[in-house]
């Protein structure tokens, strides 16, 4: 029997439920095939509000390490922390987000711990041990990993997993943890992107243009899609390159994994490295003017056509069928 332990997510003081909630769904059945409990840790300066959401998302325990030194994130200092807890529960499974934050203290939690670990965990399962999926090759292969180590580190790809249900409240209890004093790291500032849409990886609907659209400005009939819609606006990597769109647009292998109700590619081709970030959409519109192009093998709905003429003309429409109207 092996417990999990399941890491928050906490970006300038808020819980990222959206990165947080679908890992408590792999905790959950990390759970069910090892035989063990679902311990929450909440690293965070202030953590009780946090706690109290976390311990009603269908963990059985919620573990609060509250620390103003949690306050700036440094993955130096996350990690042993992270595996201090991992030790103490007994932890056979360590799990976070494949966020920007999971994907930088996970490695150096599984190095202390001197654990195997998994990145981007699709499913774990029991099979004479605890079994776990992971895509490589751009998401074109799905590889089963075995983990010999006795405690395994796995870095979720949340989005194939739903919010758990809300359950009754949890226990919370407060853990003492030897936070690392480290002077060769410091933490100097975080930059948040502000926006009035939704973050690219929790929009229902996501808007995203390619290199084809061939200026910056042609992305604003793509916000104005993206509005109508309350939606978010991505992008291929030739069009963050071409500096059409900003890097954190950026849909794919390098950039953001999404998988909304509606993903709009207009002017993409369909590279296997963009791919992997967006076709676990549940619909695809793909909007190109070469039939050939790849977009159209994954799409539900395509429209060979040029762009300057189809947007506009779909942002026209969207308006008629009152979209946009508060
Ligand atoms: C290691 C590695 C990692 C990578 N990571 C990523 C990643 O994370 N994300 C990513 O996106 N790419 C990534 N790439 C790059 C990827 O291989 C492609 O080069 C890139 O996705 C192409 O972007 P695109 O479809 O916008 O451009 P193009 O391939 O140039 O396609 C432009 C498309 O626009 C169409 N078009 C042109 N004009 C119009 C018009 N007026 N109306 C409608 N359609 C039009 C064309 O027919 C064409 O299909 C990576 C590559 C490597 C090697």
């Amino acid at each position: 029997m092996g417990n999990v332990l399941v890491v928050t997510e906490v970006q300038a003081g808020e819980l990222r439920d959206s990165a947080t909630y679908p890992t408590i769904s792999f905790a959950q059945r990390a759970a069910e095939a090892s035989g063990g409990d679902v311990y929450a840790l909440v690293p965070a300066d202030g953590a009780d509000d946090i706690a109290e959401e976390v311990a009603e998302r269908g963990v059985d325990h919620v573990l609060v390490a509250d620390d103003p030194a949690f306050d700036d994130y440094i993955a130096e200092r996350i990690a042993p922390v992270v595996a201090e807890v991992a030790r103490a529960i007994d932890a056979e499974v360590v799990c976070g987000p494949s966020s920007a934050q999971g994907s930088d203290y996970l490695p150096r939690t599984a190095q202390h711990l001197e654990a195997g670990m998994v990145t981007n965990g699709m499913d774990v399962w029991d099979d004479d041990g605890l079994k776990f999926k992971r895509p490589i090759w751009s998401g074109s292969v799905l590889k089963t990993v075995d983990i010999n180590t006795p405690s395994k580190v796995v870095s979720v790809r949340t989005t194939d997993f739903d919010d758990p249900e809300a359950t009754d409240p949890a226990p919370i209890e407060a853990v003492d943890v030897s936070i690392p004093e480290r002077d060769d790291v410091e933490h100097v500032e975080i930059e948040i992107v502000e926006s009035e849409r939704p973050e690219l990886t929790d929009a229902d609907v996501v808007i995203s243009g390619g290199r084809g659209l061939e200026s910056a400005d042609a992305f604003d009939m793509l916000e104005e899609m993206a509005d109508l819609f309350g939606g978010a606006v991505g992008a291929s990597r030739a069009a963050v390159d071409s500096g059409y769109a900003p890097n954190d647009w950026q849909i794919g292998q390098t950039g953001k994994v999404v998988a909304p109700g509606l993903y709009v590619a207009v002017a993409i081709s369909g590279a296997i490295q963009h791919l992997s970030g967006m076709k676990g959409s549940q619909n695809i519109v793909a909007i190109n003017t070469d039939e050939e192009a790849p977009i159209f093998e994954v799409a539900d709905y395509g429209l060979v056509e040029d762009a300057f003429q189809a947007v506009p003309e779909m942002n026209e429409k969207l308006r008629e069928l009152g979209l946009g109207e508060d």
